[in-house]
């Protein structure tokens, strides 16, 4: 219990830490404000809790962001390996578009062979 203090209103002593006077309930300002930072005070706390929590349990946002950079990543080998596959069939392509020149310039074309037989 905390010091009696005297109300302002009737100059009846009741203790400081309630609210309002016992005796005539007029307000006592430091204990509405204790009980006003007080009350802040709660909110402060459960707003740490709040972050704590979100500290320690990151599961869902984690699981997003994992999730997000795995179809980021998916993306990124998918086009690669497209990019790769294209390229390596053109360049399959131009390879035996200069086989055919070559063997054309040889005289020895397989088109030509195919169409003599
Ligand atoms: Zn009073």
């Amino acid at each position: 219990m905390g010091k009696e203090i005297i109300c302002k209103s009737c100059g009846a002593s009741f203790d400081e830490a309630l609210v309002r006077c016992p005796y005539c309930g007029s307000g006592h300002l430091p204990a509405e404000e204790n009980e006003h930072m007080q009350n802040l005070e709660d909110i402060r706390q459960d707003l740490q809790e709040y972050e704590k929590e979100n500290v320690k349990k990151p599961g869902k946002k984690l699981a997003a962001a994992l999730l997000i950079a795995l179809l980021v990543i998916a993306a990124i080998v998918w086009f690669v390996v497209s990019g790769i596959w294209s390229a390596s069939s053109r360049e399959r392509d131009k390879s035996e578009q200069r086989k055919d020149d070559f063997l054309k310039n040889q005289g020895i074309s397989t088109q030509v062979e195919e169409s003599n037989r």
